[in-house]
């Protein structure tokens, strides 16, 4: 029996910009995607049967056809009949180390993972590109999971240039286990505050997601400059997430407060913040401290670091 292991890295938004609302619904975006070493475990065999099956443990992670694992794997049978009709169905079994509803893109990596695995279970030979836009059709963050590293992102996030790594950057995650955010949610929120904002002609919609380009922050990138990196963390949806959710607005002063953080800022929608610090070590003591000041276990604090990669297969 064929079988893979995957790991699945999350991602951090160094920059989320909303600068206009797009015909099909989806808000225009200015993003840079960082991956991060903390990632899900994701095994995937070719089964006897027709069935994809998926075996998690995890409470807040459905195990039917609304996991996006599922979803991922009955694109790639509808895609690929003939392959399916030859190597049969899917078991998936994934470990969930990501939180979860986090705006750490925990489904979109997994879905990342079932396209990558089943083009090598199914010798599919499917391109990077190919890869991406599959992923396209599963969810925003899906094309970025697939490569990985750093990127630009923008369009609803599916239109993805490369950026040099940002290697050493260390960083200290803190999410409150039991506090979810709907991405939908903070997108309508957004919508309601800050709509009247909008670029609305699509010239200069295309004019800005062009400008960003060469912005402060994507300088800051490719000249490696960690402080200036630091200094130009933007989210514009903590606008609408950090009033909402006080808990997440005090992990996030709490962070600043500290004297080895360079800067600090929620990853996508939420609630996860991110602190960003200029060692390991330092990592740790900032860690320790959040720790000694908000003893609440529900709160899941994590020491990471940028990586220059997505999806691997590790067997
Ligand atoms: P993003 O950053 O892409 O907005 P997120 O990190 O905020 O995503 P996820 O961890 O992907 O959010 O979870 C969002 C919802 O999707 C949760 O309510 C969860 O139950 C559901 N879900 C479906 N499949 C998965 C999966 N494979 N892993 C995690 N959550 C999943």
């Amino acid at each position: 029996m064929r079988k893979y292991k995957l790991i699945a890295p999350a991602k951090i938004n160094l920059y989320l910009e909303i600068i206009g609302s797009r015909a099909d619904g989806f808000h225009e975006l200015a993003m840079i995607l960082q991956s991060i070493n903390l990632a899900d475990e994701i095994e995937i065999h070719a089964a006897s049967t027709e069935n994809i099956r998926i075996y998690c443990q995890h409470p807040q992670v459905p195990n039917d056809k609304t996991n996006l694992v599922y979803r991922a794997a009955e694109l790639m049978t509808k895609e690929f009949p003939d392959a399916f009709n030859n190597f049969g169905g899917v078991d998936i079994t994934l470990i969930k180390n990501i939180p979860v509803a986090a705006g750490l893109a925990g489904g979109s990596t997994n879905a990342a993972a079932i396209l990558v695995g089943i083009d090598l279970l199914w010798n599919l030979g499917l391109t990077e590109s190919e890869l991406q836009q599959l992923g396209g059709k599963l969810g925003s963050d899906v094309p970025f999971c697939i490569a990985g590293g750093t990127a630009i992102a923008t369009g609803r996030g599916e239109k993805l240039s490369p950026l040099p790594t940002v290697d050493n950057l260390h960083i200290v995650l803190g999410k409150y286990r039991s506090l979810e955010v709907s991405t939908p949610w903070a997108y309508k929120s957004y919508r309601e505050k800050f709509g009247h904002t909008y670029i609305a002609d699509q010239d200069s919609l295309a004019a800005r997601s062009h400008a960003f380009h060469s912005e402060a922050m994507v300088k800051a990138i490719y000249n490696h400059n960690i402080g200036e990196i630091a200094h130009q963390l933007h989210n514009d949806l903590e606008k609408v997430v950090l009033p909402a959710y006080p808990q997440v607005l005090r992990l996030r002063e709490l962070f600043a407060a500290q004297p080895q953080v360079l800067n600090t800022m929620m990853s996508g929608s939420g609630p996860s913040v991110f602190a960003i610090v200029e060692s390991a070590s330092q990592a740790e003591i900032v860690k320790q401290k959040i720790r000694s000041a908000i003893p609440d276990p529900d709160l899941e604090l994590f020491t990471t670091h940028t990586i220059e990669h997505g999806i691997e297969i590790s067997s």
